[in-house]
């Protein structure tokens, strides 16, 4: 895993749990990128039981710029631009 995971800020990032169809339970997931758009990025959830994809995540550039900003805080503020 990554070492960045462990520090706090991760936590109210992202689920850490979904349900998994082919464990029939809930497990700890891994987040991983799945693709990169000019205006959004998409994130795998992947079981670490199983290693199966159970769910997916659309994270919009304003979303991500907010979350980037609550993490970094190396900005006051984050100036809005037209992206489409
Ligand atoms: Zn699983």
């Amino acid at each position: 895993m990554a070492s960045n995971m462990s520090q706090q800020q991760f936590e109210n990032f992202t689920a850490s749990t979904l349900y998994c169809e082919k464990c029939r339970a809930t497990t700890p997931v891994r987040e991983k990128l799945l693709l990169v758009l000019p205006d959004r990025e998409i994130f795998d959830y992947l079981c670490t039981e199983c290693g199966s994809s159970v769910g997916q995540r659309e994270v919009t550039a304003g979303e991500k710029m907010m979350a980037e900003a609550v993490a970094g805080r190396n900005r006051r503020s984050v100036p809005l631009r037209s992206l489409r």
